[in-house]
């Protein structure tokens, strides 16, 4: 599963911090829960599941479907109970039949709260084969999760297609089932559907017969031997374009009309496939692999990797010549290669139980970024995993994190496990590992790892056994101090020095943490490479808390050179002095990370946080675009810390603008022809940060193009049509708000018209702001719009939008899916500055969180104090800084 992406305007404009407490309004509106959930503890094992015969008639006019299911099961030890897992689903006609044609009636009790249906005999029953038979009913969601719905809008009017979402636990909405990872089974699908529609499936269509009054009953093809919550459908005006690779039918499923949008995804399946079929070392078993877009958005999800039957939101899959920018185009190739890994990584071998998921999720988020820097060298996305890692690091640098492999009991925490560590860290480590066996010993051990596990479950362990057998080199140690326990090594250069030719570097290993300063640190055996400039690369483990290096040559010496390590370096005042003269002449991949370190570093209090802003003053105007975007992210996170203090802040943004200003007018706000994918992304981001800045010239030229209207394409090129808008958005006042809403209203293009409802939540009036809080609980924006409308507004209005979603609870828990409202809330408030918002979210997880899923709360709760402290501790060294160089 691919999780929720931001757009570029929340990210320019939105955003507080590359830190933690940073994430955007479209992250921070990951989340939030109904009642308390506390099911699942893991299903009896004593019944077994091989086989599901599933007909489905969905009735999409009232939200509802029926549906029959006969279940070939072998009872393993003798037992009177057979229970299963099944929610808001209405039962009839359950029989047992035994192998020699015997019918038993079973009595039927549901437990609600435990998410299960039993079965009971009177009589226990011998062990054997069975198939347990029953019809029962179930509702549409509105929400994506279960089977649900998506309106959407047509030259013709409204349209309904229905689609199914069941990771985590919500196959079981869909169909009773043995709905855990590790018990998987085939299944046949039937369903009876409207004839004028296409359905989808895992599996290719059988046969398809027109059984009268407009229906036709579709029969797909028996599924691999797989996982429920891989299981999929799709219902609706659809149409479809295909490919053959290597024997398999790839295609794109898309909404009538939009089928031309989808070359790239198809593309990105071609290029995929072959590369993993080869990477792996086991073909792709299925005979087709589609990829459907659907309108609209969820905050929980953008893709999800079914098998043979991937679903992506359009905005992540589609490209609409009016409003696609380079970042979306990207976007699209990572996610179909995140989906398509885990065809592999999660469908053929499937982690046994959600402890494991970083398996799925971490390995889909390393292939994605390896895939994406093979095929697409010229985009230059390798120095995107500093960002991953800085992601990573956020979170886990805080009390509240969690191992890589953590324990999950119950449904809701196996969804917050959906998280940075399991899909950053997770990436992060596994890059770390495979810099440290080589990258063909870890291929050698991922390839015996599949064919050893194909169609089976396993655990960590088994990943790592194989690489080691591989690589011949013992890396358990390692991978289990990085995965089994929490948090970010610190390592720091004590001493460089300069004898002979060649530097002696002096290490100590802490811990990297935001809010335990007085921490004793956990000890982890951290490899560490190190080089200097123009001298080979050499490496280490730094084991018990201490190590040393000896690195060819003399000058700036870079610890976590290449910056594969999951660790932050904090150079003492000499090493860092070399490092900071010599910064122009070091790869661009480690200026990053150096600037994130130090970044991250001054900010924790471990150095002067000024230290970033001396970078940052001293970058060559033609250093890599991916460092300029990180100098205009951070000088609009410490705009961000100034909130409230106009003076100060002025003084500020004067330092910030000329630090930008000169970097812009080198890319100007016309596209050349010559311009690279990261000088593309990097116009939009300085253009946001400029704005975000208070750059009167920048709004304003943002406002003309605006005003030149949407069709103008010299004015508004597909490129900058989300940046101007969102500046515009951002900054409007009432007239111009209404311009928005209307241009919302009469917008018949989803992926355009969830765009624009985005943009009427970003306004930083507060009148505004409160405008569109009201919209998003109307049914105008769509469904799947207004949870994300809510979080938009907590960008620019954590407190304001916290206290009238609380206010409003019933009507936003309708509005956010299941999975995501144990982080929906505390999301919204994350971006307080408030001291109160501390007792309010506490005072809101005590009367509405379970005990075991208020991880999200207390995470927010240290990003608040985090934000605080820097504003204290913090603040006071920039404008020392300031004053400095001012005076
Ligand atoms: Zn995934």
């Amino acid at each position: 599963m691919r999780r929720t992406l931001v757009t570029a305007i929340a990210l320019a404009l939105c955003s507080a911090a590359p830190d933690a407490s940073a994430q955007t309004a479209a992250q921070r509106s990951r989340a939030a829960n109904p009642p308390m959930l506390e099911a699942t503890t893991q299903l009896p094992r004593n019944v077994k599941p091989s086989h599901y015969a599933i007909e489905v008639t969905p009735h999409a006019d009232r939200m509802a479907f029926d549906g029959k299911v006969r279940i070939s099961l072998d009872v393993l030890e003798p037992t009177s109970t057979i229970v299963l897992q099944a929610v808001n689903l209405t039962f009839a006609n359950s029989m047992l039949t035994t192998r020699d044609g015997r019918k038993l009636t079973p009595t039927l009790t549901l437990d609600a709260q435990n998410q299960t249906a039993t079965f009971a005999f009177g009589a226990p029953l011998a062990a054997g084969s069975y198939v347990l038979s029953t019809d029962y009913t179930g509702v549409i969601n509105t929400q994506a999760y279960g089977l649900f719905a998506i309106d959407y809008d047509t030259e013709a009017g409204k349209q309904r297609a229905l689609y199914t979402q069941f990771e985590n636990s919500d196959a079981r909405k869909f169909v009773p089932s043995w709905d855990e990872p590790n018990i998987k089974a085939t299944f046949d699908l039937t369903v009876n559907a409207p004839a004028g529609q296409m359905a989808v499936s895992n599996m290719p269509i059988t046969s398809s017969t027109d059984v009268g009054k407009g229906v036709k009953r579709v029969v797909f093809q028996t599924s691999p031997k797989m996982s429920t919550y891989l299981l999929f459908l799709g219902l609706g005006d659809f149409e479809r374009a295909t490919d053959m690779v290597d024997g398999t039918e790839i295609g794109v499923v898309t909404l009538k009309g939009k089928l031309g949008q989808a070359a790239g995804a198809l593309e990105a399946s071609r290029l995929a496939l072959r590369e993993f079929n080869d990477y792996f070392g086991v073909k792709y078993p299925l005979p087709k692999l589609d990829n459907i877009a659907a309108p609209g958005r969820s905050q929980f999800f953008g893709a999800m990797e079914n098998w043979g039957a991937i679903f992506s939101f359009e905005y992540i899959l589609l490209v609409d010549p009016k409003v696609s920018t380079i970042g979306n185009v990207q976007n699209i190739f990572s996610t179909a290669t995140h989906e398509i890994a885990h065809q592999w990584f999660g469908n053929l071998v499937t982690m046994s139980w959600w402890d494991d998921l970083w398996l799925n999720e971490g390995f889909a988020t390393w292939m994605a970024a390896r895939t994406t820097e093979k095929f697409h060298p010229e985009w230059n996305t390798r120095l995107r995993a500093v960002g991953g890692r800085e992601a990573a690091m956020a979170r886990d640098s805080v009390a509240t994190t969690h191992p890589v492999v953590q324990k999950i009991d119950t449904v809701e925490q196996a969804s917050q496990a959906f998280d940075a560590i399991t899909y950053s860290k997770g990436g992060a480590v596994i890059r770390m590992l495979e810099g440290y066996v080589g990258a063909d010993a870890w291929r050698q051990g991922v390839r015996a790892y599949m064919r050893k596990h194909a169609y089976g479950n396993t655990v960590s362990d088994d990943l790592w056994g194989a690489v080691q057998t591989a690589a011949g080199k013992p890396i358990l140690d390692i991978a289990h101090d990085f995965t089994l326990q929490p948090g970010v090594p610190l390592i720091t250069v004590d001493a460089a020095t300069c004898a002979g030719g060649s530097t002696t570097l002096q290490f100590t290993q802490g811990e990297f943490t935001r809010d335990r300063p007085e921490k004793t640190p956990l000890r982890w055996r951290v490899p560490v490479v190190a080089q200097a400039v123009g001298g080979a690369r050499v490496d280490t483990v730094v084991a018990g808390g201490k190590g040393s290096l000896v690195v060819p040559r003399c000058g700036a010496v870079v610890v976590n050179a290449g910056q594969s390590g999951y660790y932050r370096t904090l150079y003492g005042a000499a090493p860092f002095a070399a490092i900071s003269r010599g910064f122009a002449t070091l790869p661009a991949i480690d200026q990053l990370g150096i600037m994130s370190d130090t970044w991250a570093l001054g900010m924790g209090g471990l150095r002067l946080a000024s230290d970033y802003l001396d970078l940052a003053h001293a970058l060559p105007a033609d250093a890599d675009p991916a460092l300029w975007s990180d100098v205009a992210g951070s000088l609009s996170a410490l705009d961000g810390y100034y909130g409230g203090d106009n003076p100060r802040r002025a003084r500020f943004r004067t330092f910030a603008l000329s630090v930008l200003r000169p970097a812009f007018a080198r890319i100007g706000w016309t596209a050349r022809s010559g311009d690279s994918a990261p000088v593309q992304l990097l116009r939009t981001q300085l253009i946001g940060a400029l704005a975000g800045l208070g750059d009167e010239a920048v709004i304003a030229e943002a406002r003309r193009r605006f005003a030149q209207g949407p069709d103008d394409a010299v004015a508004m090129p597909a490129a900058l049509r989300s940046t101007i808008t969102g500046i515009v958005a951002y900054n409007a006042d009432a007239a111009t708000w209404d311009t928005l809403h209307a241009m919302a209203k009469a917008e018949k293009t989803p992926l355009i018209k969830d765009q624009l409802y985005g943009m009427l939540a970003i306004a930083k009036d507060k009148a505004l702001a409160q405008r569109a809080l009201q919209l998003a609980l109307t049914a105008e924006p769509g469904a799947t719009n207004s949870a994300g409308m809510i979080g938009a507004v907590s960008g620019s209005h954590p407190d304001l939008a916290f206290d009238f979603a609380l206010a409003h609870r019933a009507q936003v828990d309708a509005l956010v899916d299941s999975m995501s409202r144990a982080r929906f809330y505390p999301g919204i408030g994350s971006g307080s500055s408030d001291k109160a918002m501390i007792r309010k979210l506490r005072d809101y997880a005590d009367k509405h969180v379970a005990p075991t899923s208020r991880n999200a709360t207390e995470t927010a709760i240290a990003n608040i104090e985090y934000r605080l402290k820097v504003r204290e501790q913090r603040m006071p060294e920039i404008d020392a800084w300031l004053k400095k160089r001012a005076g």
